[in-house]
């Protein structure tokens, strides 16, 4: 097979509209390196784009996706921990000021946890295991629900990126910089159909719908 020539005549609106308008700003980044404030984890989800829903450009966020938005605990087994190496390198080497867990809306990986071994999506190899990281959620969310759960899909969202914030905090790197207050973690929910992002309150743990920043120009 070709490669898709909906990716090349995506490839051309790109060099012709969007390398153009960030030229500066590239030639910039290959000289100097990159030094972005903000790490996003968010979900590999294609409707889910955290640069476009930050409006952000090239070198602004430093972005890991992974099925379901899920932070592992640290653990120091000899696994290839590709979720752990992007958040060490964030911290440590990029310094970021800010880490942002955004789950989303309808997301498939919460869903075939909740559906448990019925899901297709679990009869796979990796799958499985890897959103088994949402169990301790699961229980969280039963002993205290703090979300109505008239939505146990939305309320199963909401306790996936409570809990990838509290193992981001079983990292000693992230915890020690915490404290330091150099590095601050934040909780968000992206709706795909409205557009509307919701952001976690550390003080009730609860996610209210975001003041979006307008621009003054
Ligand atoms: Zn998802």
């Amino acid at each position: 097979m070709t490669f898709p020539e909906s990716l090349l005549t995506g490839y051309g609106q790109y060099v012709e509209k969007g390398f153009v308008r960030y030229k500066e700003t590239h030639e910039h980044l290959a000289i100097y390196g990159q030094e972005p404030k903000a790490m996003v984890i968010s979900c590999c989800d294609s409707r889910v784009t955290p640069e476009g829903i930050f409006h952000a450009g090239p070198g602004e966020l430093f972005v890991l996706r992974n099925v379901a938005n899920l932070v592992p605990p640290f653990e120091e087994t000899n696994g290839q921990h590709g979720t752990s190496a992007a958040i060490e390198y964030a911290v440590t080497a990029l310094n970021v000021n800010h880490i942002v867990v955004m789950g989303h809306a309808k997301c498939g990986g919460v869903q075939a946890f909740r559906e448990n071994a019925n899901a297709p999506a679990l009869k796979g190899d990796f799958i499985g295991r890897w959103i088994k990281l949402l169990e301790p959620a699961a229980i969280s969310m039963a002993c205290m629900p703090v979300d109505k759960l008239d939505d146990p899909q939305l309320a199963m969202e909401y306790a996936g990126v409570r809990q990838s914030l509290k193992n981001l905090m079983t990292f000693p790197f992230v915890s020690k910089f915490v404290e330091a207050g150099e590095l601050a973690i934040h909780g968000a929910w992206f709706d795909i159909g409205s557009g509307e992002l919701r952001v976690m309150d550390p003080s009730t743990q609860t996610f209210e719908v975001a003041n979006a920043a307008v621009a003054s120009k």
